[in-house]
């Protein structure tokens, strides 16, 4: 792909809920933590709808299903339809679909979010290598999917049977700590196969796709907490996108973000959609932003000025990202960030 790589967060003189039609949301880091609600959320969130912002959910997890997502945001505060929660359940099935004929068995290791989306696309999902099956597809089970579902797939995968996956996230968090994810399952299954599944989950295509599909969404704005996944696939999908540091990635993340990894804005949390963005200015080998200007000493990120922390952080990712091109940033930035408090 031969994109010019972002040098700096963009600025917004419209509010982003006014400068995007449709926000993709990610949930977890983003909307709840721990299934419980981000602090400023609901209201950020609640604010954006009424000003007209379609607001769409997207998530890599295959567990449950859009209903019982949306249940659980309405519950949080956050009024939600099923046909506004996007899942990685759905964009497998949705892939399985385009390569099977209609009625096709499907051998599922995963639940119920997984049965109901190859259902919903015309598939018959089945519980059995033994049951004639023509695929495979695996998403994430939770924490009661019994190991030998994956002798299942196994056994299957090793007659020769296409395999899928929903997503490949190692991890999931839980509200006790960090759980293997369905990207762990699935490597138990590979190494038992030695096969390759094709995968729907962002960051890649099959996802943003989906989720463009059912939205109808013209000018999308992606937001998530996680570079790897949500800036990514939003990058893949060539939209814009918003980073917020409520979740996974931190201020040195960002710094250090290599061109694929690259928010088109920052902020702290959801209350960003709210607001315009800052312009980021480069004067020579200076960025500034705000109260701040930013630059390269030495092996270290300078930061020079006071005020907003956000606007410090924006100046840094100006000097780190036109520093580090097309690469990787690979400068000290704990003392300017150390200033900022991030
Ligand atoms: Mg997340």
């Amino acid at each position: 792909m031969s994109r010019a790589s972002r040098t700096r967060p963009s600025g917004s003189s419209a509010a982003l809920s006014e400068a995007y039609d449709t926000a993709l949301l990610d949930l977890d880091g983003v909307v709840y933590a721990g299934g419980q609600a981000i602090d400023h959320a609901v209201d950020a969130l609640g604010t954006a709808r009424d000003g007209g912002m379609h607001l769409a959910y997207v998530t890599n997890n295959a567990l449950r299903t859009p209903a019982a997502v949306a249940e659980h945001l309405t519950e949080l505060g956050v009024p939600t339809e099923s046909a506004d929660v996007i899942t990685s359940a759905q964009a497998v099935a949705r892939l399985v679909a385009d390569q099977l004929p209609p009625g096709a068995r499907v051998l599922v290791i995963g639940g119920e979010g997984l049965r109901v989306a190859l259902r919903e696309r015309g598939l018959e999902p089945v519980e059995s290598a033994d049951d004639d099956p023509v695929a495979v597809v695996q998403g994430y089970g939770g924490p009661d999917l019994a190991w030998g579902r994956f002798a299942e797939a196994a056994y299957a995968i090793n007659r020769g049977l296409p395999w899928f996956a929903s997503n490949t996230d190692l991890t999931i968090p839980s509200a006790r700590g960090i759980a293997p994810g369905n990207g762990a399952a699935v490597e138990v299954v590979r190494i038992a196969t030695g096969a390759e599944p094709q995968v729907a989950g962002k960051p890649l295509p099959p996802m943003h796709r989906e989720t463009v599909l059912r939205t109808g969404a013209e000018r999308p704005l992606v937001v998530g907490d996680r570079l790897d996944t949500d800036i990514e696939g939003a990058f893949n999908g060539e939209v814009d996108s918003l980073l917020v540091l409520t979740g996974v990635a931190d201020a040195a993340q960002l710094l250090a973000a290599g061109p694929e990894h690259r928010p088109t804005y920052v902020d702290a949390d959801l209350r960003g959609l709210l607001t315009g963005q800052p312009e980021v200015t480069r004067t020579g080998a200076t960025h500034g932003c705000g109260g701040w200007t930013a630059s390269v000493q030495g092996e270290g990120l300078a930061l020079e000025g006071d005020g907003d922390a956000l606007d410090g952080l924006r100046a840094l990712c100006g000097a780190a990202w036109s520093h580090a091109g097309d690469g990787s940033c690979g400068l000290d930035a704990g003392k300017a960030l150390a200033r900022l408090g991030l």
